[in-house]
């Protein structure tokens, strides 16, 4: 391509309301261009490098026997009433009337039209297994759209569902794409890691995501460095430290006006983590749940133990099962006997100090085999870094990601509510098993430019992802010699299918590198002085930073040689 001849408008300075550095650039490089919240254009240099996504996640797909199709975006709502996701979805769907008054949705995803598919054209266990996928535009009414495109309300999602006879058959599947998404990461050239996962709206059963670290990832990661174990924070649990031992005399004690961990803590002079926090919650029945004060509850595991309407109870209940509002309550003196449950760290914990269920008093010394004996433990709360792994006790680290790919064992949740069966070999009728597996198509782009954007260097693209491999530079444009030479090398480069930009516009060699940084394509071959003087060509491999000046001859060649040393 002639940058003379194209459309790439790249700023230089960064856009205020952009926060990630993914969006910061693919703005100033002129990928992308927001129409309106969560919504953006992709320009050239932005969909190329799309395609090229999609041109990898195509390639892999297609080796593990996926047959690409395309479904519609425009859904009947009544499918969507069958699997109950209607209601599920929410807000996050958007919904439209045809001039009939019909209500149709704008898939967010396609489960409910495969299965749809499925019913109606699958007939026999000699139909199956199947791999269907697409690389389709999904739509989503994402509360806060924020992060570029790694949270758009339109976005491109590989998609692709799996349907067999049995588990075995699923479970296939199911690995066959655990080993495509890696190798498909792996082409892009990203540092990930593959975790244990919570189902979510989707249900069914194991699921795992492909996650990448991002300060600004919306998702937090247990990772064990030692065994390499991973689980998204939803779903992992560690084993909690050692306690101290030290027992004492359970002892009230006045804390005016003191509530909060942080206020009793600072008041009394003992770390939070020798503190109790006494949770009132109600669901079917009031129950109360003791963390560790410098613990945080884990919602998911809340949830799968007291079922999905548990919530924290409000001021009255707590007063009237406690006899004193929340901040000084605790298990010891409850006004109204409840269950109580105790996380896992606080076992065999002494000298704890919570709530006396006595306005302005907190009871410190607790020990909770001794005083509280017939409380049950169980995993509630949130791994933190330094607990230790629950495979090997090493010490695990937290930290935030960005969620790439998913990949979900749905079985036949699908298939049973929406009557998706097979007949076997018996003539028997059988719900067909199901899965399901995503990619975020911008996501990969936004997290590869994320691993690879340094503010002082600018972009760097891997060979997989880039735009172009090499950057043509001509510097002295007003010497006949060097844009006969470029042009030559132009030629030489495009009939040897490597992708090429060509820096042909009038313009200083300063305004000239900074956009080639800035664009960051892996190859800048310079034509100037040195060809002038030496009749050199200078490349530079911007991946090792080495530079060689070679002659008219030599140059294909070499840039053959270094594009095969890319990674
Ligand atoms: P998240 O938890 O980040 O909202 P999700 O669990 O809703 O993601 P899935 O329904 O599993 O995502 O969708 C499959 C993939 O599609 C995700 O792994 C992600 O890469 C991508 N994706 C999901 N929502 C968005 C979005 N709003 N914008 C861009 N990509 C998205
Ligand atoms: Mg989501």
């Amino acid at each position: 391509m002639r940058l003379s001849h194209a459309y790439v408008p790249t700023r230089k300075e960064v856009p205020a309301d952009a926060v990630m550095p993914s969006h910061q650039w693919m703005l100033r490089a002129g990928m992308i261009r927001p129409l309106v919240s969560g919504v953006y254009s992709y320009l050239p240099i932005g969909w190329k490098v799309m395609r090229k996504v999609m041109r990898i996640i195509r390639e892999e797909m297609d080796s593990i026997g996926g047959q690409e199709l395309q479904l519609p975006v425009l859904n009947p709502v009544e499918i969507w009433d069958e699997s109950g996701r209607n209601t599920d979805f929410g807000d996050e769907m958007f919904r439209l009337q045809d001039r009939k008054g019909r209500t149709l949705i704008l898939a967010p995803t396609h489960e409910e039209v495969i299965c749809d598919l499925a019913r109606k054209y699958i007939q026999s266990y000699k139909d199956l297994p199947q791999i269907w996928y697409q690389i389709q535009t999904k739509f989503r009414d994402e509360p806060r759209p924020r992060s570029g495109v790694m949270r758009t309300r339109q976005f491109i999602m590989k998609d692709s569902y799996t349907l067999d006879v049995d588990d075995d058959g699923l479970n296939a599947g199911y690995q066959a794409h655990a080993g495509a998404y890696r190798k498909i990461f792996t082409r892009c050239g990203l540092t990930f890691h593959v975790v244990g996962a919570s189902s979510g709206l989707m249900g069914g059963g194991r699921s795992q995501e492909f996650m990448v670290e991002s300060p600004y990832g919306e998702d937090a990661l247990v990772l064990c460095d030692h065994c390499g174990k991973a689980d998204n924070l939803e779903v992992a649990s560690s084993v909690p430290p050692a306690a101290p031992e030290s027992s004492g005399e359970l002892v009230k004690i006045k804390t005016p006006g003191q509530k909060t961990i942080q206020e009793v803590s600072g008041f009394l002079k003992k770390s939070p983590r020798e503190m109790m926090k006494s949770l009132v919650y109600a669901s079917d029945e009031p129950v109360m749940i003791l963390i560790r004060g410098d613990h945080e509850i884990n919602e998911s595991k809340l949830i799968k133990l007291f079922g999905p309407s548990v919530r924290p109870a409000h001021p009255d209940e707590i007063i009237e099962i406690c006899g004193t509002e929340a901040g000084y309550v605790g298990p010891i003196g409850l006004k109204r006997s409840i269950t109580i449950v105790a996380d896992r760290a606080l076992e065999n914990q002494q000298n704890l100090t919570t709530g006396a269920n006595e306005k302005d008093r907190h009871l410190s010394g607790i020990d909770l085999m001794r005083d509280c004996p017939e409380i049950r433990y169980v995993d509630v709360r949130n791994v933190i870094s330094g607990d230790g792994c629950s495979e090997c006790g090493s010490p695990v680290r937290v930290f935030n990601a960005v969620e790439l790919g998913h990949i979900f064992k749905l079985g036949t949740k699908y298939s049973e509510a929406m009557k998706a069966m097979y007949s076997d070999p018996d003539g028997n009728e059988k719900p067909i098993f199901m899965g399901s597996y995503g990619i975020g198509v911008e996501r990969i782009v936004a997290a590869c430019i994320e691993q690879n954007f340094r503010p002082e260097r600018g972009m760097l693209w891997n060979r997989g992802l880039a735009p172009y491999l090499v950057h043509l530079i001509p510097v002295n444009m007003d010497k006949e010699e060097i844009t006969r030479l470029a042009d030559a090398l132009y030629t030489d480069l495009v009939s040897g299918n490597i992708d090429t930009l060509l820096d042909d516009r009038k313009g200083s060699a300063g305004f000239k590198f900074k956009d080639a940084d800035l664009l960051g394509m892996p190859i800048h071959v310079i034509l100037g002085g040195k060809w002038i003087k030496e009749k050199q060509i200078e490349i530079k491999n911007r991946h090792t930073g080495e530079v060689v000046l070679v002659n008219r001859d030599q140059f294909m060649d070499t840039i053959e040689k270094i594009i095969d040393s890319l990674s």
